[in-house]
């Protein structure tokens, strides 16, 4: 019989890779994946609660396994980790990403950011910087088309200079920076203002039932006049339904995205998504 102890938890989690043997076969192909192109990231629309056009793109990392199908990244990102190759992986994530960009702008389709996750070991990568601004000038990009997005706890947490000083830089440089996951972890407002944070996105949890849910109305309302009064413009994650994307709009979240506007979906999906959403 199986075991239950905390070590298992992960093991036996998952839905789609059932048996740990899928598991440790994965784990050694997956940096084979890398560099044959089967992980690629597929793109959700961000959208304006005032105009309803799209103010960007967020990049999430899909594995294509000819087996397994589509493998999404909380079951594949902690091997990539573990194996040393996140810097690749981010590598990889941007060069599709500004890719993406490019091709939206020559189809004169208007998606003004894309919005791509870093975790804390990228992020303490002194050359993190440098590599961004030399990736953007061979693409012939704004540094303000680019969003980063920071954990909520690489902030509350880091004492490492690197970080706090490639964040600076990007924001400096022009470049948007998110607090993802935002009410979930423990940053302070001083914490947010040393990192030059110019959005949160608050976390889905906040969402649920937020139409319906007097209290998480109340925390929602909280969270978003504490965002106004210091400046901070405001995204949330996790939109489901019509109903909570009204009630967020009500409350002045300058921005939505969630299952209510669109799943994430493949590059070559979004041209056609994007002008059914711009006749609407
Ligand atoms: P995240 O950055 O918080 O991304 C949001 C997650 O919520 C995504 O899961 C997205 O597909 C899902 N989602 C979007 N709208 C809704 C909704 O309305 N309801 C619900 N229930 N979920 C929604 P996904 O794509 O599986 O990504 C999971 C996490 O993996 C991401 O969480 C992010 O932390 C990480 N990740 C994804 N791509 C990358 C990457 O390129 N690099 C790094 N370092 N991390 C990544
Ligand atoms: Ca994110
Ligand atoms: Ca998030």
């Amino acid at each position: 019989a199986r075991r239950h102890g905390a070590g298992s938890i992960r093991a036996f989690s998952s839905a789609t890779l059932q048996t740990t043997r899928d598991r440790s076969s994965l784990s050694i192909e997956v940096s084979e994946a890398l560099e044959n192109g089967d992980i690629i990231p597929w793109f959700q629309p961000q959208v304006s609660t005032d105009t309803g056009t799209v103010s960007g793109m967020e990049a999430l990392a899909r594995w294509n396994h000819p087996e397994h199908g589509i493998i999404p990244p909380d079951e594949f990102i902690y091997m990539i980790e573990e194996s040393g190759l996140i810097e690749r992986l981010g590598e990889i994530i941007l060069y599709h990403a500004f890719t993406a960009l490019q091709a939206w702008d020559k189809a004169g389709i208007d998606v003004p950011t894309v919005a791509v996750n870093f975790s804390a070991t990228e992020l303490a990568n002194p050359a993190l910087v440098d590599k961004i601004r030399w990736e953007l000038d061979r693409f012939e990009l704004a540094p303000s088309r680019l969003t980063v997005e920071i954990l909520e706890n690489v902030i509350s947490y880091s004492e490492n200079d690197t970080i706090t000083r490639n964040i600076t830089a990007l924001s400096q440089l022009g470049c948007g920076i998110d607090l993802d996951d935002f009410g979930t972890g423990h940053a302070s407002i001083s914490n947010i203002r040393r990192f030059a944070v110019k959005r949160i996105k608050i976390d889905r949890s906040y969402v649920t039932r937020c139409d319906i849910d007097r209290e998480q109305q109340d925390m929602l309302a909280a969270i978003l006049t504490m965002a106004e009064r210091i400046n901070l413009e405001t995204l949330t994650e996790g939109v489901e339904t019509v109903g909570e994307h009204a009630m967020l709009a009500q409350l002045g979240c300058g921005h939505v995205q969630g299952f209510s506007i669109a799943h994430p979906m493949a590059f070559d999906l979004t041209m056609e998504w994007m002008e059914n959403h711009r006749q609407k």
